[in-house]
């Protein structure tokens, strides 16, 4: 059948489908013409009339059902079965190339221009994918043992990107085959960020409990009869077992934060009464670190959208920090106000120390799960390397921001920027 006797044939039949939808419509104008000619008074009009509109009203719910389905055949019908492979490679989001018997490249989508340079019809595929894997795949299917097959592959360059490819055959005596690549990279990356923080959090546990294990033996051998020996070492092992319990705790957080993604809506949450209490229970730090902590609050309610605990616990993480980082300052502000100046208004707190500050090469990876800038001071402060990656994970979950400026040896801000609504 050649192109132009298959798009009479479509068309015929999409007017087939219109009349056969339009029959009742047409039932009922052909009978208010003869009961017209009939009656031919006003009243006869009227009655005309009302019959047909209750006709059409009855007919729709039902036709406008029946008209999407008869829509999607004629469709089929027309567009379909002319439809070329060039389109329907265009619109798969997928790198996708279709080859011919020899490995030759017959045609490949725009997502496989952009995702493998140098590739054009003509191309051998073998030449390309030189990798012993994509070989294989492109044996097994010109061999015809199988009609279709998958294997992983890595592209190394430019940069490194892992793809699950599938080849198969496309039949109907086409002598074609296609090819379709995976974009594995992004599920590679999270399966390595979990594997990575199993290691680092077993390591973060396995060290307070081996010290443990040392004082143990060393209390039941030669400290045994050592009165003072003995407090020390227990002293000791009851910070260690602080510092598990603050790490358990911690990742126990994040974990209900990432089981339960989204915030539940409709609270409200009065910053100036959140960051005000916040404050009050870091007193008693700050005092001992030799710090005084100063408010700026803005006037009039400073409310936003939120969870009252979780935002608690982002204020109460940074002011933290503040007091034990920045100790040498003397002294933390704490700023509360509106930010209008933004595309949406919201409200800024900010918490800033003046002590060492932070280098700025680290400022993009601190709030990275077990980042610290340096171990040994986040240690003797009793930190676990998780506070800012909780907080970053409740300012997510709040629509909000954090930004961090810091000039080292001039202190450190941290800014949470809540959107008011
Ligand atoms: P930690 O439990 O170690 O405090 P965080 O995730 O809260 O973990 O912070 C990560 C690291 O960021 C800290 O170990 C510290 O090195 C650095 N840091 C955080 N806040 C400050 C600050 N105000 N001043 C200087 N360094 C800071």
């Amino acid at each position: 059948m050649t192109e132009l006797d298959a798009e009479q044939k479509g068309m015929a039949h999409a007017i087939a489908v219109r009349l056969w939808q339009s029959r009742w419509l047409l039932a009922a104008g052909v009978l208010a013409v003869l009961i017209a000619f009939a009656f031919a008074s006003v009243s006869a009009y009227v009655l005309v009339l009302a019959l047909f509109l209750l006709l059409a009203a009855a007919m729709l719910p039902a036709g406008g059902l029946r008209q999407s389905a008869e829509d999607a055949s004629a469709i089929e019908a027309i567009g379909l079965q002319r439809l070329s492979g060039e389109y329907l490679a265009a619109a798969v989001a997928d790198p996708l190339i279709i080859f011919d018997h020899a490995a030759t490249i017959v045609h490949a989508n725009a997502a496989a221009f952009a995702a493998f340079g140098g590739i054009a019809p003509g191309i051998s595929l073998p030449l390309k994918f030189r990798a012993p894997e994509m070989q294989a795949l492109l044996d097994s299917v010109l061999s015809g043992t199988v009609a279709s097959d998958v294997v992983d592959y890595t592209e190394k360059l430019p940069v490194e990107r892992a793809y699950r490819v599938s080849a198969s055959s496309v039949g109907h005596g086409t002598d074609l085959y296609v090819l379709v690549f995976k974009d594995q990279s992004e599920a590679r990356r999270i399966d390595r960020m979990r594997a990575d923080f199993i290691a680092n959090a077993s390591h973060e546990l396995r060290t307070p409990l081996a010290s443990i294990a040392g004082f143990i033996e060393t209390l039941r051998g030669p400290a045994r009869n050592d009165p003072a020996a003995r407090e020390q070492f227990l002293q000791i092992m009851q910070n260690q077992t602080g510092r598990m319990a603050r790490l358990i705790d911690d990742l126990l957080s994040l974990s209900r934060l990432e089981m339960k993604p989204y915030l539940k809506p409709g609270t409200e949450v009065d910053l100036r009464q959140t960051v005000d209490s916040v404050i009050d229970s870091l007193a008693p730090l700050a005092r001992e670190n030799g710090l005084v902590i100063e408010r700026d609050f803005a006037k009039g309610p400073l409310d936003v959208p939120g969870d009252r605990d979780e935002l608690f616990q982002v204020f109460e993480n940074l002011l933290e920090n503040a007091c034990k980082y920045g100790q040498s300052g003397g002294r933390v502000l704490v700023t509360i106000a509106h930010a209008d100046d933004v595309s949406e208004p919201g409200i800024e707190v900010t918490i800033r120390d003046f002590g060492p500050g932070i280098p700025e090469e680290h400022i993009p990876r601190i709030t990275e799960r077990f980042y610290r800038v340096d171990v040994e001071t986040s240690r003797t402060q009793k930190g676990t390397g998780l506070g800012l990656s909780i907080v970053k994970h409740i300012l997510t979950r709040h629509n909000a921001r954090l930004s961090i400026k810091s000039e080292v040896g001039k202190g450190a801000a941290f800014s949470v920027y809540l959107p008011a609504h």
